[in-house]
């Protein structure tokens, strides 16, 4: 492969983002002997944990499962202080990860990527950020997540208000007061259920605008004592072994019964049971049909919405809480701390948006069909243009020119989520049709699998990786077909269903971790066929 000159500006590997992937894929591309930059848009370490800073933000998969398992020592060295740890706790650990592998020197922060275009004659990309500097690499590796663009809905009157406006996936690093304001929180996914409770002792009033009542199950979170942080210790090997192996990068063990193995009285005390399981050991150790079988998934649902009704104390807002559009486990469920309870708290109300649908936003409130709420603060917590929002938005151009965003214009076409055709030496890492699980493991197969790539493509002294087009149909098609054989539904934004005008595809990988390990084995068995390799130099050669 020619050498590039080592200038930061000019490199082998120019990776975007500042989060779990682009922090990795930064150290293994180093690691693996190439010169790398990593540009950040954001003004520090973290990526979603360091936009994602509103109160109450934190984990649902448990700590040690999301950290790195890349270095023993690091394992060994980050006590992690909760079972499921919050943003502060994150953000110190990222900026602890970045600076004992010395990988600070090669980030740029507030550093936004305008374009990435894509040279056919030098097999280069020419990376321009919004200050207007240039960088050059070789390959490029956007690792941008796929909850990483916000969105704000086109409520009328939005830029209107005069109070204070903030989105959850955009919150400032200035702390933020909500001492006796007057608060509408807008949205109950995952964001808005984790805010509400911690903002509602200490504001004048809390509204929360609903529009869908969520499956909400309590996250079960505890501080991990003295004697457990030594058992994640010695357990180490173990824990690798099983994130780096399992369907989900999770520890739960899979449930081997159906519901109706079990007699009804039993049934009631596994659900109790499920109800004071951690985090997404309720889907995982679930009964095996919970999200298959209507009765049993029924009769969970029935078992959570009398929770809620026990919990709640004003029966209308208890039956409001309730799910009556969809299913347990058709959209990804959010884990709660005190959600329920918050809604006992005088000072905190739910407006039913099914039943009085937001009409406009005032200069001092939101108007609503019953009539105006007067707020000081307005929180956005609506969600994320979820897979290809980041991607579609970076003027990424292939070759001749083409736009990433029209060639995904009826949705992402990929191979394993990683590459796209017409678009050499461009690897996206973390982005759609990579999903299956917990976020950090099968991100991580994925930077391990790029940079693996690289490295085979400069043993054989190739510079120029594209996938074929098969192999792209192949992924895609896969994708597409098992879509519907989970138990997420058009209900999810996983279907690009939660942005007006977005193709109704689906966004992660329906075949699962097992499929992307099998393919990955298939690509190494068999040379990297699944990619055309040729050098700048010549016409295109492959080794097929
Ligand atoms: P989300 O799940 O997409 O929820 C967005 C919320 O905004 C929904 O309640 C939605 O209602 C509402 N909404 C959207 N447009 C609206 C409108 N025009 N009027 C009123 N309400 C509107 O977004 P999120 O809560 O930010 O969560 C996104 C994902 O981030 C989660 O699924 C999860 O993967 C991740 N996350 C993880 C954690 C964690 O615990 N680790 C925490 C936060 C987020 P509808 O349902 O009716 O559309």
């Amino acid at each position: 492969m020619p050498d590039l000159a080592p200038a930061d500006q000019s490199v082998d590997v120019l990776v975007v983002g500042a989060g779990i992937t682009g922090i990795y894929q930064l150290y293994r591309a180093r690691e693996a002997g190439f010169s790398v930059q990593l540009l950040e848009a954001g003004g520090g370490v973290g990526g979603t944990w360091y936009w994602n800073r509103y109160p109450g933000a934190r984990f649902d998969s448990e700590s040690y499962t999301y950290g790195y398992l890349f270095s023993r020592e690091l394992f060994d060295e980050w006590v992690w202080q909760e079972r499921f740890a919050e943003q502060p706790e994150i953000e110190r650990y990222l900026n602890h990860v970045v600076d004992r592998f010395d990988l600070r020197r090669h980030m740029r922060f507030d550093a936004k990527v305008s374009s990435a275009v894509y040279d056919e004659s030098s097999g280069t990309w020419t990376v321009v950020v919004d200050d207007g500097s240039e960088y050059t690499a070789r390959f490029f590796v956007a690792a941008t997540g796929v909850l990483s663009v916000p969105y704000f809905p086109d409520v009328p009157g939005r830029e209107d208000f005069r109070g204070e406006s903030y989105h959850t996936g955009l919150w400032p690093t200035t702390p933020v007061d909500f001492a006796g304001k007057r608060v509408g929180v807008i949205g109950t996914g995952s964001s808005g259920v984790q805010i509400v409770p911690v903002i509602a002792d200490e504001v004048a009033s809390l509204t929360v605008y609903q529009r869908s009542a969520n499956w909400c199950t309590p996250l079960n979170n505890a501080p991990i004592t003295t004697g457990e942080q030594a058992q994640l210790r010695a357990d180490f090997d173990e824990i690798c072994n099983v994130l780096n192996t399992s369907a989900s990068g999770f520890l739960h063990q899979a449930n081997d019964r159906a519901a109706f193995d079990d007699s009804k009285a039993e049934r009631q005390a596994f659900y109790e049971r499920m109800w004071n399981t951690p985090g997404f050991g309720k889907l995982i150790s679930h009964y095996t049909d919970v999200m298959f079988d209507e009765a049993a998934n029924a009769e969970w649902c029935a078992f959570i919405a009398a929770k809620v009704r026990s919990i709640v104390e004003d029966p209308e807002t208890a039956e409001a809480l309730i799910p009556k559009d969809h299913r347990f486990g058709e959209k990804r469920p959010p884990f709660v701390n005190g959600y329920y309870e918050a809604f006992n708290n005088p000072n905190v109300s739910l407006v039913d948006l099914h039943r009085t649908p937001i009409v406009r936003v005032t200069e001092t409130g939101i108007a609503t069909t019953e009539g105006v709420r007067e707020h000081d603060t307005i929180v956005w917590a609506t969600g994320f243009d979820f897979g290809t929002g980041a991607l579609a938005r970076m003027g990424i151009r292939g070759r001749s020119g083409l736009a990433l965003e029209d060639y995904w214009a009826d949705g992402p076409k990929t191979f394993l989520g990683a590459q796209t055709v017409g678009f050499p030496n461009f690897f996206f890492p973390g982005g759609p049709h990579a999903a299956a699980g917990n976020n950090p493991r099968y991100n991580g197969d994925q930077v391990d699998f790029v940079t693996e790539t690289l490295v085979y493509a400069r043993g054989h002294g190739y510079d120029t990786i594209e996938v074929d087009p098969a192999a792209e149909e192949e992924w895609t098609g896969m994708v597409d077909r098992n879509a519907s054989k989970g138990s997420f539904t058009e209900a999810s934004y996983y279907f690009g269903t939660n942005i007006p005008g977005k193709p109704r595809k689906y966004l992660l990988n329906s075949g699962g971790r097992p499929k992307l390990f099998a393919v990955i084995a298939d690509v190494r068995e068999h040379d990297y066929r699944a990619f055309r390799l040729s050098r700048s130099s010549d016409a295109t050669q492959t080794t097929a």
